[in-house]
């Protein structure tokens, strides 16, 4: 992780760069994170640039063998801890050594995004209380006491250290207060108030300030370059600085904007096809073509998709009985809505009944194919 891929601001960059270049570091850093921050990027790139063997002024190389190990986690100099719990493959005794493969995997395919409640997902730890245990404390002291590999720094990087196991921090402190030789520990938490104060007075406080929403613009418009301006002014507005939380809005929104295309092209097949229009209109290919890619998505996004259809009918009934005031849609559904504005109140009916025969069908695992299909010529019939 270099620092011009880190999402913070570079002031920030400047400011742990400085400390570099002045031989200053702190050996022992504590990172106040906000929700969404890119904080534990930060503490990588903080000391790949340490052991980097051709650093710039304001960045590691990314080239040299060094920053090669440290693009993947594996430098023999970074140890990273984060709270850890029994799991399918590591029935006892669990400790971040043995987790490593797992963790390193899990914030290299989240790009260095992560979060505690995600790490859950991955532990499928939800019942237990995932900790930096007593065991990793041990090999936190042991390795300390060990030179470095590669002659440099030996870098600590303690990831959620709120979890902390308490009975285990006071065997950290010796070490905090006087690390051996030239080694760096990097805090992180977002939450200050549940870390003893023990440990908090032996660090050095570095705030990681939430984004600015145009910080957030442009990081976003770089993820997703075909966003348009509006959209992501409205997500950066609505995400509060949380890089994270903005890119799930943003990916909902597109998977609502694809399904609701999926709804369009369905009903202006199922009118063509009622009204014997020419096949290329039917276009009923590419119908199975998108009820295909509906299927492999799982059943929950099959029938979240029966129940757009659900609410979109539901809105066609205002619009087309005379209550146009009740509708409640976006301006793309409005679109699309308006081009089926003579289906009555009967034909309405009848295909929300076949929406719920297919719910159910879902619900009770039928096949998912089948059941589209079948629900394209029913929806038809309903019209004719
Ligand atoms: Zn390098």
């Amino acid at each position: 992780m270099q620092f011009k891929d880190v999402l913070v601001s570079p002031k920030l960059k400047e400011q742990l760069l400085n400390q570099v270049h002045e031989h200053r570091i702190s050996h022992a850093q504590f990172f106040l994170a906000q929700p969404g921050n890119h904080a534990f990027a930060l503490a990588v790139a903080l000391a790949q640039y340490l052991c980097c063997e051709h650093p710039t002024d304001t960045d590691s190389c990314g080239t040299c063998p060094s920053c090669v190990q440290f693009s993947k986690l594996s430098h023999p100099d970074l140890h990273i801890y984060f709270p850890n719990c029994n799991t399918k493959t590591i029935k006892k005794d669990s400790d971040s050594i043995l987790l490593a493969p797992e963790f390193k995997d899990f914030v290299i395919k989240n790009n260095y995004h992560i979060t505690m409640q995600d790490w859950l997902n991955v532990l499928e730890g939800e019942n237990k209380q995932p900790s930096i245990n007593i065991r990793d404390c041990s090999n936190i002291i042991n390795h300390n006491s060990m030179r470095s590999y590669m002659g440099g720094y030996k870098v600590y990087i303690l990831w959620a250290v709120d979890r902390l196991y308490h009975s285990a921090a006071p065997k950290l402190l010796k070490t905090l207060e006087e690390p051996d030789g030239q080694s760096l520990f990097i805090l992180i938490s977002e939450k200050p108030d549940q870390i003893l104060s023990t440990i908090l007075s032996r660090t050095q406080l570095v705030k990681i300030p939430r984004l600015t929403d145009e910080e957030l613009m442009d990081a976003l418009k770089a993820a997703e370059p075909d966003i348009d301006d509006q959209t992501i002014h409205d997500i950066a507005v609505i995400s509060e600085g949380n890089y994270n939380k903005a890119l799930q809005i943003y990916q909902d929104n597109a998977e609502q904007r694809e399904m609701i295309d999926t709804f369009d092209t369905m009903m202006t097949s199922i009118m063509a096809f009622v009204h014997q229009r020419p096949l290329e209109e039917i276009n009923y290919a590419q119908v199975q073509t998108l009820f295909g890619v509906i299927v492999k998505q799982g059943r929950e996004k099959q029938k979240a998709f029966v129940e757009l259809i659900l609410r979109m009918l539901r809105n066609l009934l205002m619009q087309n009985t005379g209550s146009a005031n009740l509708v409640k849609v976006t301006d793309q559904e409005s679109g699309i809505l308006s081009k089926f504005k003579n289906l009555n109140l009967v034909h309405i009916t009848k295909m929300t009944e076949e929406c719920n025969k297919a719910l159910y069908h879902i619900n009770r695992n039928g096949n998912t194919a089948l059941i589209f299909t079948d629900l394209y010529f029913k929806l038809a019939g309903c019209v004719k």
